[in-house]
């Protein structure tokens, strides 16, 4: 039975942490990291019924969208309301409780993603850049005899592939001489303490995200025999993938605006979806933002969007929208919302097969 600390790892995969907004909860915000979990729940919010059905089915984690604690506790008392009551109740019913909020949002396939493919738009790009993925050059040594192992441990671990690229395992091998000494208390794999060593070394160079550095570099240690291991690490000023909030992309063809709106309705299946605007403006490219994204208006109009489909818009908001004649669609947080937090428990299922999971 995977432990909550492994689900949690699959669940960055999928929704990688550095990817959230700043300050953005994240990760294992209840329970213990170390319980084994035969049974999973994933919502959208841990209401005080997903967080019942969670202990009544004998649930031992629930994955949110929506952090449970978003702001500081004040109290955590029985019978009290959202949140400090769930928590005690999660907490004493021994259910772990675990976000993956704008991280989930922002992420390839996630909330936004998701949201795009529902309305059927193609070429799709986040209508505000929120992270900038950095590219990194590393140099690694390694010794004739050891350089696939090596080289494996660093694929495995993430290098020689760059995010959107239909390439992986790239790298630049090069053969020459390595030379050291070890110095007195080194215990050399090669050669002796005090003498000079010469080795055909293989330099293996290759490119990844700036982020997945530890992680290659661990798994080039492990792999690796020398004691010391001699690498570069050299910053790069090509750009790497851009990852945001929001998509914008364009319809197969033009539809009116009262079109899209039926579109919207029929993919979320929610009759009270509202719009402000010219039902009869052509529409083709169209901005999404799950949940409260109105703040994208002015980003989706620069991209040239016909449409901005989102949530909770508040009055002033619709009153900007047509006045600079976008429209503009109310299609509910929770509705524009649950299919991609679904989308999460589908991949969380996938990759857990001993595992339990229930939507809810
Ligand atoms: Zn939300």
């Amino acid at each position: 039975m995977p432990t909550v600390a492994e689900i949690i790892t699959h669940l960055h995969h999928h929704a990688p942490p550095h990817l959230r907004m700043e300050g953005d909860p994240h990760g294992l915000l209840v329970g213990d990291a170390d319980a084994e979990v035969s049974r999973l729940v994933v919502s959208l919010d841990v209401t005080p019924a997903v967080a019942k059905h969670a202990a009544e089915t004998g649930a031992q984690l629930i994955i949110a969208h929506h952090p449970l604690i978003y702001q500081p506790l004040k109290r955590v008392v029985a019978n009290e309301p959202h949140p400090g009551g769930v928590v005690l109740s999660c907490i004493r019913a021994g259910i772990a409780v675990a976000c993956a909020h704008t991280n989930w949002d922002v992420a390839e396939r996630g909330i936004n993603d998701v949201l795009a493919e529902l309305l059927g738009l193609a070429d799709t790009k986040p209508v505000q850049v929120t992270y900038h993925d950095p590219i990194v050059n590393l140099v690694v040594f390694a010794s004739e005899e050891r350089r696939w192992r090596v080289w494996d441990a660093m694929v495995g671990a993430g290098a020689g592939h760059i995010p959107g690229s239909l390439y992986d395992r790239c790298a630049f091998w090069g053969t020459g001489t390595g030379t050291f000494r070890p110095m007195e208390g080194a215990n050399p794999q090669i050669g002796a303490v005090g003498v000079s060593a010469f080795v055909t070394e293989n330099r293996i160079e290759t490119v990844m995200p700036s982020h997945l550095v530890p992680a290659v570099l661990a798994a080039v240690r492990a792999a690796h025999g020398y004691e010391e291991v001699a690498h570069q690490i050299v910053p790069l000023t090509n750009t790497g993938k851009e990852y945001g909030i929001g998509r914008v992309g364009t319809l197969a063809e033009t539809i009116t605006g009262g079109e899209l709106l039926a579109r919207v309705q029929t993919a979320l299946d929610f009759d009270a979806v509202r719009m402000v605007g010219d039902s009869g403006k052509p529409v083709r490219t169209v901005a999404v933002g799950g949940g409260a994204c109105a703040f994208l208006l002015s980003d989706a109009i620069r991209h040239g969007a016909d449409a901005l489909v989102t949530s909770d818009v508040r009055h002033h908001e619709y009153v900007d929208a047509e006045s600079r004649g976008i429209l503009l669609l109310d299609a509910g947080h929770a509705q524009t919302e649950t299919p991609g937090t679904r989308r999460l428990s589908e991949l969380l299922a996938a990759a857990l097969p001993g595992v339990a999971v229930d939507f809810l």
